[in-house]
C-alpha cells in the first residue's frame, strides 16, 4: 500500500481479496503496510487490485512460501514468548535467546535443580519434554500432563517462559494450556495437520528442521503455521542426516545465512541434537551464533549419566555457564544481545 494509504483503503483491499476467494495477511512496517494476498493466482485479479485506492503496486511473490518470505515482510520478525505469569522474552532482530533445560522432564526434583542451574547460567526460557518422540516404542516416552504441570510451576517460580514439544494434533489443546511455546520436533516437521493446528493457536512455535528436509521444505512448513494466522514462528537448525557418522547429525551452519536471506523469521540453533556428544556442543553453539543465528536451544543436566534421554549430549551446568559467557561475546560481534533474566518485565 502507499505509505499514505488510509485505514479504510487497507480494509477495502482486504475485503476485495476475500471477495476473490483469497486470504489477506497484513504486515505493518515502519513506513507502509503490505497486504499479503494468499490464494489461487488465477482467481486474484491483479489489475483489479492495482486499480484500488491506496494500492502502490501489486507484486507477485514467486517463492512457494509467501508469508515466510522476505519479500512479504522485509524487516526481521521479533517473536514474543511468555507474558502473563512470566516475563516476556523476545527472539529475532537484535534479540538473541538461550533456551535451556533437560531433554525430558524425568521428575520434579530433577527439574527444579536443572531449572535453577540454567537460570543461573543465563538462560531465559526453560525447555523440557513431556511428550518424547523416541526411535523405539519401548524407550521412555515422557510423563505427559504431569510433567507439563511441573514444568509450568518451575517456569513460574523462576520467572521463565517454558517451551515443550507437542507431537500430535490431539495434544495441542493440553500442551497449549501449560506451555508458552510449542516445540515441533524434527520428526514432525512435515506433519501438516499438526502444523495447521498449532497455527490456529496464538502461542509461538519453535519449528525444528526435519532430519532430511531442505531449507525450502522447512520454510514451507513454517508457511503452514503462518497461513493459519499464527505469526510467532522461530526456526531451529538441529542438524541433518549426511554420510558422516562420527556425529549424530551434521549441523548445517550454511542453512542459517541462507534462511536469514530468504525469510524474516528468527532462527536459532540446537547444537545438542546435532552433536549427540557434549564435547562438541559449545563449538557448534558458538558457530551457529557467529553465522547469524538468534540464539540457541541446549540440553543441560546436572547428572547426565542418570538421564533417561540424551544424557551423553547434555552439558554440565558449569560448562553451560561458561558457554553463555562466550555466546555473549559472539553476540556483540553479530550485533545481538542476550537478555539478562533480571531485566525482563512481566506484562
Ligand atoms: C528434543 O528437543 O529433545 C528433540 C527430540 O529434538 P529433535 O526433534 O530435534 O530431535
Ligand atoms: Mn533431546
Amino acid at each position: 500500500m502507499d505509505p499514505s494509504a488510509s485505514a479504510e483503503a487497507i480494509e477495502r483491499v482486504s475485503q476485495e481479496i476475500v471477495r476473490m476467494g483469497g486470504q489477506p495477511h497484513l504486515s505493518k512496517g515502519k513506513f507502509r503496510t503490505v497486504i499479503g494476498a494468499v490464494g489461487d493466482e488465477i482467481a486474484l485479479d491483479q489489475s483489479h487490485l492495482t486499480s484500488l485506492d491506496g494500492v502502490e503496486k501489486v507484486v507477485p511473490i514467486m517463492k512457494p512460501y509467501k508469508l515466510a518470505s522476505r519479500e512479504f515482510h522485509e524487516d526481521d520478525t521479533v517473536v514474543e514468548v511468555g507474558g502473563g505469569s512470566v516475563p516476556k522474552v523476545l527472539i529475532g532482530g537484535k534479540h538473541a535467546v538461550c533456551i535451556a533445560g533437560p531433554c525430558t522432564i524425568e521428575n520434579r526434583p530433577m527439574l527444579d535443580i536443572i531449572s535453577r542451574h540454567v537460570r543461573d547460567g543465563g538462560a531465559t526460557i526453560l525447555r523440557g519434554g513431556a511428550f518424547k518422540p523416541r526411535t523405539s516404542p519401548y524407550s521412555f516416552q515422557g510423563h505427559g500432563e504431569e510433567a507439563l504441570k511441573w514444568h509450568r510451576e518451575a517456569g513460574d517460580s523462576l520467572g521463565m517462559p517454558i517451551c515443550s514439544e507437542v507431537m500430535d494434533t490431539r495434544q495441542v489443546e493440553l500442551v497449549e494450556r501449560y506451555t508458552d511455546m510449542f516445540q515441533i520436533g524434527a520428526r514432525n516437521m512435515q506433519n501438516f495437520d499438526l502444523l495447521r493446528e498449532v497455527g490456529k493457536t496464538r502461542k509461538p512455535v519453535l519449528l525444528k528442521r526435519g532430519l532430511a528436509a531442505t531449507v525450502k521444505d522447512w520454510l514451507l512448513s513454517a508457511e503452514y503455521v503462518l497461513s493459519q494466522g499464527n505469526r510467532g514462528v522461530v526456526l531451529c537448525e538441529r542438524g541433518i542426516k549426511t554420510f558422516e557418522d562420527s556425529i549424530r547429525y551434521s549441523l548445517d551452519i550454511t542453512s542459517i545465512p541462507v534462511a536469514r536471506q530468504l525469510t524474516h523469521l528468527p532462527i536459532i540453533v540446537d547444537p545438542s541434537h546435532a552433536a549427540g556428544k557434549r564435547d562438541y556442543v559449545p563449538a557448534l553453539a558458538l558457530a551457529g551464533l557467529a553465522a547469524g543465528a538468534h540464539g540457541i536451544i541446549v540440553e543441560v543436566h546436572h547428572r547426565p549419566a542418570e538421564a533417561q534421554c540424551d544424557g551423553p549430549q547434555a552439558l554440565l551446568p558449569e560448562t553451560f555457564k561458561e558457554l553463555m559467557g562466550q555466546l555473549r561475546l559472539i553476540a556483540t560481534v553479530t550485533k545481538k544481545e542476550f537478555a539478562e533474566i533480571g531485566e525482563l518485565a512481566n506484562s
